[in-house]
């Protein structure tokens, strides 16, 4: 830190924004988007099937380990919802996108690029993860190789 530095303006971090009433919303609408074609339902009402999933959803939401900088939970790699309500709640989140698409297009955008900001954050770690270790094997290959060298010169 150089001695002028006090006087620089201090650097934000970055605000983590909340994003969970907003994903919370569209998951309940996608599953009334769902249930209205698939269970003859109307409007908000669900079947009890999808009433129990989604019950568990907002539960394991509500207790999700990564708090407010969680991922979407159709991005998730942990999946948290049991075997059986996770392949259910797969199949609800993408095939209700087209209906969601033409009967709320803000909010399906939004989820959208939520996914999109999810997968992208994911390829970055991977590559920092790739770049790691490969310097890791740099760095260990110099060390043998020296001391093969050093072994040599005895
Ligand atoms: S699926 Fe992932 S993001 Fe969703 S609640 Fe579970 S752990 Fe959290
Ligand atoms: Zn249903």
């Amino acid at each position: 830190m150089g001695i002028f530095d006090r006087f620089l303006p201090k650097k934000k971090q970055p605000e983590v924004k909340n994003t969970i009433p907003q994903e919370k919303a569209n998951i309940k609408k996608t599953f009334g988007v769902y249930c209205n074609k698939h269970h003859s339902t109307k409007g908000e009402k669900l079947c009890p099937k999808c009433t129990a999933l989604l019950a568990t959803v907002m539960t394991k939401i509500n207790r999700c380990p990564y708090g407010i900088t969680k991922p979407i939970c159709d991005r998730c790699e942990r999946q948290c919802f049991g075997k059986a309500q996770n392949t259910e709640f797969m199949k609800i989140m993408t095939s209700s996108s087209k209906g969601m698409f033409l009967k709320h297009p803000m909010m399906t955008m939004k989820h959208k690029m939520a996914s999109l900001s999810v997968d992208y954050a994911k390829r970055e770690q991977e590559k920092r993860q790739a770049e790691k270790a490969a310097a890791k094997k740099k760095n260990a290959e110099a060390k043998a190789k020296a001391k093969e060298e050093g072994q040599k010169e005895k």
